[in-house]
């Protein structure tokens, strides 16, 4: 809408000009301002169909537009003593002039609580076209159509599911005509080598048709005019000749190292695909000897998507399984170790109170003991059999190396954290030990708590600890040796050596007790 005053530009000054009289472009009477004319335009000669329909119907003419006033009937009024009551405060007041109605729902607020505006038609309907802004309470504002809290809200998603089909459409169709044409291809190659089979010039002439066939079986792109690659959109010159894709037509590069085109042999197209229905036998397909270049965008679209479903039907490796057990059963061991710390925090209070343990209270720490000694047993079989694994690639070799850190780790972690659980390590698994049947384990020394044995139990624990470590950075050491990453094999000696130096010191803090 153009206001009342328009700009000239002057000199680099503006001069405000006053448009007082202005005649209507459509019936060429007077209408005095812009504002004016807009009114005039909107009802009278029905540019807007909602405005003109409410002036004509009732009787009223432009003029009625500047004078007419909102709609006040439904503005609550103050009580007969003139108080009134803030709707949402509940403060009440008789000064007139601090209480306000909501130009809206009509009710009476506090001058703090109908601060906010809104658009609204003459009939204090909510109108965000037309409408000229009023004051208004906090509920008419939040309430307005498409109001909410995140703006306004509107659901397209069938809009674009309708979008998305229709592009997935297109896909499958493109899909559809690329196989066929290399069905076609495929086909009408294995003929013509069927045919020259008994010919004399058979190399020359079965390349000549093959290359006939391949132009009628896809419209060539013209190449004049091509100035680069369709896939990299690298420039042709004299060092990256043009080539046709033999299935879309289009004009690509052979660069090596973006892999636009490859000649690919009638072998590797017939073998990755071989749901096609091909004329003659896969057998007899793959012994043909010929190369078909394709684009990349073209294998992408054949191949991608047979290679996934593919890959997705394997079976995982041995390594992998092995890590998800691993998992699962280092989750067992820290659930275990947590229900035994809350077990024995159980078993202190009732220390405390001079409670006897109960018959049940034993049975359970059995039953835990077991559990954990159990899993933890488990957790280093899989661990082992994990490093014995030959890795069949750099990843798995990879994977292989993290997970026999990840599990040593987790093995001393926790056992360290046992220590706190007296008792509990007499079982712990050594390396190479069999676990003992769980009814052999004593449950009396479950309170177990003599200072000097318990400290022959730590250092026996610590012992255990650090010839694991021990062992396992032997095997790392031997690893890398084995992959000539010699600078790793020069850190692992240095914390091999501070392992002995450590393990032949705690020994000899053990003296006898020290188990060998
Ligand atoms: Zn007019
Ligand atoms: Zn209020
Ligand atoms: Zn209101
Ligand atoms: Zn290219
Ligand atoms: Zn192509």
């Amino acid at each position: 809408m153009a206001g009342e005053r328009s700009f000239n530009s002057d000199g680099g000054r503006q001069k405000v000009v006053q448009i007082s009289n202005i005649n209507c472009p459509v019936c060429g009477k007077s209408v005095g301002g812009l504002t004016k004319l807009n009114d005039h335009l909107d009802v009278d000669h029905e540019f807007d169909k909602e405005r003109s329909e409410f002036y004509k119907g009732n009787g009223k003419s432009t003029k009625d537009l500047r004078t007419r006033q909102i709609f006040k009937k439904h503005w609550q009024k103050p009580d007969s003593y003139g108080r009134a009551l803030c709707q949402e405060c509940g403060v009440s007041s008789s000064k007139p002039n601090t209480f306000i109605n909501c130009r809206k729902c009509g009710l009476l607020y506090c001058n703090l609580h109908c601060k906010k505006v809104i658009k609204l038609n003459l009939d204090a309907r909510y109108d965000p076209l037309h409408g000229k802004w009023y004051a208004c309470c906090n509920r008419c504002f939040n309430e307005r159509p498409g109001y909410n809290d995140y703006g306004s809200l509107v659901d397209k998603t069938s809009h674009f599911i309708k979008l998305r089909e229709i592009k997935n459409e297109d896909k499958r169709l493109r899909s559809l005509q690329l196989e066929n044409r290399l069905i076609r291809l495929v086909n009408g190659i294995a003929t013509i080598y069927a045919k020259g089979k008994s010919s004399i010039l058979m190399n020359f002439t079965i390349r000549n048709e093959a290359s006939e066939l391949e132009r009628t079986v896809t419209p060539w792109k013209n190449d004049r005019g091509v100035l680069d690659c369709s896939v990299c959109f690298q420039p042709f010159g004299l060092t990256l000749w043009k080539h046709h894709c033999r299935l879309c037509g289009n004009i690509v590069c052979n660069r090596d190292e973006t892999s636009c085109s490859n000649e690919i042999s009638l072998q590797h197209l017939v073998n990755a695909a071989k749901d096609l229905p091909y004329q003659q036998n896969i057998s007899d397909l793959i012994e043909i000897n010929y190369s078909i270049r394709l684009c990349y965008k073209c294998i992408k679209n054949l191949y991608g998507e047979r290679k996934f479903r593919k890959d997705t039907q394997k079976t995982k490796p041995q390594l992998l399984l092995l890590c998800e057990s691993l998992g699962s059963t280092s989750k067992v061991i820290t659930d275990t170790i947590f229900q035994m710390e809350k077990f024995m925090v159980r078993m202190d209070d009732s220390r405390i109170t001079d409670q006897i343990p109960k018959e049940e209270d034993m049975t359970e720490s059995k039953k835990l003991r077991t559990k954990l000694l159990r899993s933890v047993a488990m957790y280093n079989s899989l661990a082992r059999q994990a490093s014995k694994i030959t890795p069949a690639n750099n990843t798995e070799a990879k994977i292989k190396i993290s997970v026999q850190v990840a599990s040593s780790t987790f093995i001393n972690e926790k056992i360290l954290s046992l220590k706190k659980v007296p008792g509990m390590m007499d079982e712990s698994p050594r390396t190479n030990s069999p676990i003992r049947e769980p009814d052999k384990i004593q449950s009396t020394d479950l309170l177990f708590n003599n200072l000097t044995i318990s400290e022959v139990k730590k250092y026996r624990n610590e012992l255990m600890v650090l010839k694991e470590q021990k062992f396992l950075v032997e095997s790392m050491i031997e690893e890398a040796k084995k992959l000539r990453k010699f600078d790793e094999v020069v850190t692992l000696s240095a914390n091999l050596s501070e392992l002995s130096t450590q393990i032949t010191k705690t020994q000899d803090s053990l003296g006898d007790e020290g188990f060998t």
